[in-house]
């Protein structure tokens, strides 16, 4: 049976927080620069009785309440930055800012959690500390992301969480869905550079040059021989080739030539293997051609590992709020990456889907597009969401 008397009383804050979303969607900002959006949330946290600390990663920002005697901790993070798009949607509360955007949908991500701050003040039917975290910069793209400088700056030093939470629309998966996923749900993601040596010349005389063009098309085919033959084929693992550059002119052997590799993995253990044959693999071919090759491979966001009790419980939250025909007890893994990985590396806990919606509209429209929307109709299910699952969580 769901609980429609809680998704009810949320509905009925809905147009505040609807209009608390479209607001933030109006003014959007990139990473490390979400200034009035931590300003607006600090304010709202602030009127609602939480103990407010800011300047955790730059514009991240905590928000602590505690009740009753409990002894146990929960952390739900929301993240807040746009992406350097520009927006076509046509809504009359589009983007203010040319060239920005709020297309992955974090400001819905910001209002659902707002909206759960506020419904938890007023029941305060919980006992112990709930730690709101409000992330800046998910979409940095690189290690030292919002969520890895907020831990810098002491994040579960200061706010110890026995277990962390967090939520993110998806486009494609009808309105409202709930998708759950043990162990690894999202992508580990590196990117490579590799940039192989030769020795330029004419291109009448290909005999006194050393031809990194001929040594780079060899490598990018050679490349694609790691899934296909190292990887183990139950595991999934991409090696996908974005750039490759050299040379300027028909008639001239370049010197050198440039391959940017995306590689993505689910497991540590093919993560470390991928890494080796690609190193290898580039050595090798240099060396056959005559040429050197230069890998430069840089770690990025980590796999996003969903651990099995937190997901157990996540998923009987969901059960308990919208019923069982609208929860997906075991999602596909995506390959996407997501900066909450660092986090779930530090404390246990479980990241879960809402579906956007499907259909041709901004709604199912894939995030990060300039046609995209988070759907208003999730505001008040995430905020019952997060609300039930303080609730149930720090029960008192
Ligand atoms: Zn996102």
């Amino acid at each position: 049976m769901p609980n429609t008397s809680l998704l009810e009383l949320v509905r009925s804050h809905s147009e505040e927080f609807i209009a608390l979303r479209r607001d933030i969607h109006h003014h959007p900002e990139l990473s490390f620069k979400e200034k009035r959006t931590s300003d607006l949330v600090a304010e709202k946290l602030g009127n609602w009785g939480y103990q407010v600390e800011r300047g955790l990663g730059g514009t991240g920002l905590v928000g602590q309440l505690k009740r009753g005697e409990g002894g146990k901790s929960l952390g739900i993070r929301a993240d807040m930055d746009a992406l350097p798009i520009q927006e076509n949607t046509g809504l009359k509360y589009s983007s203010c800012h040319s060239g920005v955007m709020h297309a992955c949908g974090h400001d819905g991500h910001t209002a659902m959690l707002l909206g759960a701050a506020r419904v938890i003040a007023d029941r305060a039917q919980f006992s112990g500390t709930l730690n709101l975290i409000f992330q800046p910069a998910e979409e940095f793209g690189r290690i030292d992301s919002g969520a890895t400088r907020m831990m810098n700056d002491g994040l579960f030093e200061k706010y110890p969480c026995d277990a962390i939470f967090a939520m993110h629309n998806m486009p494609g998966i009808p309105q409202g869905r709930l998708v759950f996923r043990k162990g690894p749900m999202m992508a580990a993601s590196d990117k490579v550079i590799i940039t192989l040596d030769g020795k330029g010349g004419h291109g009448a005389a290909p005999h006194k040059a050393v031809d990194p063009v001929v040594a780079a098309a060899s490598l990018v085919m050679a490349l694609q021989t790691v899934v296909s033959r190292n990887v183990d084929p139950i595991e999934a693992a991409v090696v996908t080739v974005g750039v490759l550059q050299a040379g300027s002119a028909n008639n001239v052997i370049p010197q050198s030539a440039r391959l940017e590799l995306t590689v993505r993995t689910f497991l540590p253990d093919v993560r470390e293997l991928v890494e080796r044959r690609i190193t290898e693999i580039s050595h090798a071919q240099a060396q056959s051609f005559g040429v050197t090759a230069q890998v430069d491979y840089q770690r990025g966001y980590a796999a996003l590992v969903n651990a099995p009790a937190e997901t157990d419980f996540a998923r009987e939250v969901a059960v308990e709020l919208v019923g069982t025909e609208r929860v997906v007890p075991e999602g596909i893994p995506l390959a996407g990456s997501e900066d909450f990985a660092f986090m779930l590396e530090k404390r246990p806990g479980c990241y879960l889907l809402i579906g956007n919606g499907d259909g041709s509209g901004p709604n199912g429209c894939m995030v990060h597009n300039p046609g995209f929307d988070f759907n208003d109709e999730n505001v008040p299910i995430g905020a019952a969401y997060w609300t039930l699952l303080a609730e149930r969580f720090l029960a008192a």
